[in-house]
């Protein structure tokens, strides 16, 4: 038998780590054990004292998981930035993350987030020489759509930036408009070139993507 913070192993009943563990009671004789996946698990006439280390050493565990720093990293960013740009906040970001071919299906990160780092970015390439991190192609994971954000907005990925520009281009775009024909606009996301639409500002006002109301008409509308 061994009880400790970490795990709980009472051969031949169970041996499981507590995460695993849903909650304990007693009933009569029982120890009860319920386990996250639904199932329980009894053991009988265990010695009191025993009964009472193993809720303890639960106890333990919870707490001690609840004081663990949360593992999201974009709960992280929101607060580093909250609390003032800085540059140890864009190291942290890219230290504490790496590219995973796991994610590279990764839902995108809220436009708000990558914005924020674009402008953190452009802020600190100014003053110091960052390493920015190269995303893999074809990924979406979390570490690549960053440093994405994080290359277009201190210009390594030139195609994006007109020659000459403006202090308002350096700003994090968007969406990238063109001119494209009469009253016929490209609209591309900078960060994903495979993202493209065609917006008509004639009669019928109209985009590609089938809205005649979504924000690539009006970012065209914009400028
Ligand atoms: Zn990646
Ligand atoms: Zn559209």
């Amino acid at each position: 038998m061994k009880i400790t913070e970490k795990l709980l192993h009472i051969p031949p009943y169970i041996s499981t780590a507590w995460e695993n563990i849903e909650s304990l009671h007693t009933k009569d004789n029982l120890l009860i054990i319920n386990l996250k996946n639904t199932k329980s698990i009894e053991i009988p006439n265990l010695p009191k004292q025993i009964i009472e280390t193993i809720f303890n050493s639960h106890a333990k565990f919870i707490e001690n998981k609840n004081d663990s720093p949360p593992l999201n990293p974009f709960s992280n960013m929101g607060l580093s930035m909250n609390s003032g740009s800085n540059l140890s906040s864009i190291d942290s970001i890219t230290s504490a993350m790496k590219h995973n071919p796991d994610q590279k299906d990764m839902p995108d990160i809220p436009k708000e987030v990558l914005k924020k780092i674009a402008t953190i970015t452009k802020i600190f390439s100014d003053e110091a020489s960052i390493d920015i991190p190269k995303p893999e192609a074809n990924c979406n994971c979390p570490y690549c759509q960053i440093s994405k954000a994080m290359q277009i907005a201190t210009g390594v990925n030139i195609e994006n930036l007109d020659e000459d520009v403006s202090e308002e281009d350096l700003k994090f775009r968007l969406w990238d408009i063109k001119e494209h024909g009469d009253k016929l606009y490209l609209v591309t996301n900078p960060l994903d070139h495979n993202e493209k639409y065609s917006v008509f500002l004639g009669d019928p006002i109209g985009c590609t993507c089938g809205s005649k109301n979504c924000e690539h008409i009006k970012s065209v509308l914009k400028t």
